[in-house]
């Protein structure tokens, strides 16, 4: 795997490196992740606590998860790209996917709320199922 991994925003404000290999990659189809992402699902690259360092000025907001853990969503205050959310309770912190420069050498394995997934999507052949986040 290339470890340290290099990503960021749309406009090139705000750059990323991480230091550490993924621990999954999961496609989210919550509510909150269709909502935000103005699309169907967010697949996020899940990596360690404390591996990513950040370049340049994220923006932030705290929310609630269904298991009462805290979610911190970081994007781009300019063009608005959704970089990274820290999850409480030591699971790691989820790097959107789309932002790596290169992310050919991964590929979800995760589906999260499968039960509230879009009616028109097919979920992928090759990934474990969970009707919520547990
Ligand atoms: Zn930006
Ligand atoms: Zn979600």
């Amino acid at each position: 795997m290339p470890i340290p991994f290099n990503g960021g925003c749309h406009c090139g404000a705000v750059r990323y490196v991480c230091l550490e290999e993924p621990i999954t990659v999961v496609n989210c189809h919550c509510e909150d992740c269709q909502q935000i992402a103005g699309s169907a699902f967010i697949t996020g690259v899940l990596v360690p606590e404390d591996s990513v360092k950040v370049s340049g000025e994220l923006r932030s907001y705290k929310v609630e998860a269904d298991n009462g853990n805290g979610i911190t969503r970081n994007f781009c205050p300019i063009c608005g790209t959704r970089i990274m959310v820290e999850l409480e309770g030591g699971i790691g912190v989820g790097v959107s996917y789309t932002t790596l420069d290169d992310n050919s050498w991964l590929e979800p394995a995760i589906e999260f709320y499968s039960s509230k997934a879009q009616p028109w999507i097919n979920l992928c052949s090759n990934t474990e199922k969970r009707t919520d986040m547990t």
